[in-house]
């Protein structure tokens, strides 16, 4: 069986010993596909050292010569983008139109990144004193690194890595270890581009290469993308070494509609939010919370899209919905159906039982949708990350506003509703991150930055846009005099002011 490995210096590293690895597997079939191998600290400290000492080269590169190698990277995956999604589908399981929105969404920053000299420039006074000149300027951290989710194996590393080499940082990854391979294409994509080896590196691994990252002195920066629980984990270790972090953690998205909302808009695009990538998006439409009547027509309409979604493997045209990313995933998510009717929800659609032709052992779920479901229950209060929908019934705008503002998480969230005043209120109060009106994932473009509130956010910076150069960089503010031959040269003892 093949191994995956890491990536350090600008080759291939670290497969050959049998060590501590990971399973990979194709989610469609069930089969074990590759081990991953599992990095020890002393492979990331050799990842840090490999990229400490091409640091310098690269920050000093001029902005045009870090431009061009960009350019030639965005070509790169521009030209290859079905091989990367391809390889996305393989290890994850979503559709391969999936995945190359995937691949599109994450190109989209390269191509921010490709802007960097305008997104890097400073600000300059003249004349702040007499013949005294003030001016700021944005410098690399130096090694920073970047820790992501299985959910997005290619465009959530792109959040980070193409913003922070653009700004002159060396970078290295830890991808997730369920779907390891496409850092290491993007990897290869990067040295036939020209970037000097050691500028990007993958170190492949589990729950000891991250805290081995967190812990070493060498690295400045961490940008992690995943569930709550570790997001807190990464942002207090990492912090408590003195790093500026960045720790995105997991979501429990509503879509709110309003009784005078386009329904069957509405249910359509709820269940494409629902139960797109199997629900395995950090932007997935969780909660649909249906104000006064509209859930009498809104259930049925959700119910018959949901019975209509064709599952099957990502490979395979027509699938709309492939499978969980592991059995045991599969099984965590099953297990919450269960207890959703036991907590005593309306079960109107269950997958449970679905299977797929010629693909029994593959990690499905068909899509599954409750109705009257109530915040206590475990599939409000849990991120399911699965193909399941909630329906709760409340009785107004302001009840729908304080079970969102109410609830923990805070990543995305949707208003349905044809009344402007309504939605403009909505965008105004409620308090998460990224807001929908009519649109149900409304994830930012890349010039834009994407990022939570709550407990889907640790740190105060966003991903990409001007706040992910803000996080690569730090500010420098200089004050300079050149003085003429004649001018004072007095001693003055008193706090410098100008004149
Ligand atoms: P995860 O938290 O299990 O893993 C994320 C990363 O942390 C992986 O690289 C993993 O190897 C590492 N990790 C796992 N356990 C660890 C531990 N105990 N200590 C240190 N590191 C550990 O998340 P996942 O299951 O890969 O991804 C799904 C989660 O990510 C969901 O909660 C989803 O909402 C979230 N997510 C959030 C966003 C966002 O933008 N907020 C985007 C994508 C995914």
């Amino acid at each position: 069986m093949k191994t995956v490995t890491h990536w350090i210096g600008g080759a291939l590293a670290g497969g050959e010993e049998a060590g501590r690895h990971g399973i990979v597997y194709d989610p469609a079939t069930g089969s074990e596909e590759a081990r991953v191998a599992f990095a020890t600290p002393s492979d990331v400290d050799a990842t840090v050292r490999a990229a400490r000492s091409t640091f310098p080269e690269w920050r000093d590169t001029s902005l045009s010569g870090r431009t061009r190698v960009l350019f030639r990277f965005r070509e790169l995956v521009d030209r290859h983008r079905d091989e990367l999604a391809r390889l996305i589908t393989a290890e994850h399981g979503k559709t391969l139109e999936d995945a190359r929105g995937e691949v599109q969404r994450g190109l989209e920053v390269v191509e921010l990144a490709c802007g960097i000299p305008s997104l890097l420039q400073g600000e300059f006074s003249e004349n702040v004193s007499t013949r005294v000149d003030a001016y700021s300027i944005r410098q690399p951290l130096g090694v920073v690194a970047g820790i992501t989710p299985f959910n997005f194996p290619a465009m959530v590393p792109m959040w980070m890595f193409p913003v922070a080499i653009a700004c002159g940082n060396a970078f290295v990854l830890k991808p997730s270890e369920k779907d390891p391979s496409a850092s290491l294409l993007l990897a290869r994509w990067w040295q036939e581009a020209g970037l000097p080896d050691g500028v990007f590196n993958v170190v492949q691994g589990d729950k000891v290469a991250v805290d081995a990252i967190l812990d070493h002195p060498g690295i400045a920066a961490v940008s992690f993308v995943g569930s709550t629980p570790i997001a807190r984990h990464v942002y207090e270790r990492g912090t408590a070494q003195g790093k500026r972090v960045q720790a995105l953690g997991g979501a429990k998205n509503h879509a709110v509609v309003l009784p005078d909302a386009d329904v069957e808009m509405a249910a359509s695009a709820l269940a494409s939010a629902g139960y797109g990538s199997a629900g395995e998006r950090c932007m997935a439409v969780s909660a649909v919370v249906a104000v006064g009547e509209v859930a009498d027509a809104l259930v049925p309409a959700l119910a018959e899209r949901a019975a209509s979604v064709v599952v099957g493997p990502g490979m395979s045209d027509g699938s709309q919905m492939g499978p969980l990313v592991t059995s045991a995933h599969r099984d965590k998510v099953a297990s919450y159906v269960e207890a959703g009717i036991r907590e005593g929800a309306e079960l109107v659609v269950d997958g449970r039982d679905l299977k797929v032709e010629g693909h029994e052992a593959g990690f499905f779920l068909g899509p599954c949708l409750f109705d009257r479901v109530t915040p206590e229950m475990s599939i409000y209060r849990d991120e399911i990350f699965g193909p399941v929908l909630s329906v709760v019934r409340v009785g107004s705008f302001d009840d729908a506003l304080g079970l969102v503002n109410r609830n923990p998480y805070g990543n995305g969230v949707a208003i349905f509703t044809n009344d402007g005043l309504a939605a403009r209120r909505f965008q105004s109060e409620v308090e998460v991150g990224m807001v929908g009106i009519n649109v149900p994932i409304p994830t930012p473009m890349a010039y834009f930055s994407f990022g939570g509130w709550k407990q889907s956010l640790f740190g105060d910076t966003h991903v990409h846009g001007r706040q992910g150069v803000h996080f690569y960089t730090r500010t420098k503010a200089v004050t300079a005099r050149w003085p003429e031959p004649t001018g004072e040269r007095a001693v003055h003892l008193g706090f410098p002011t100008a004149d």
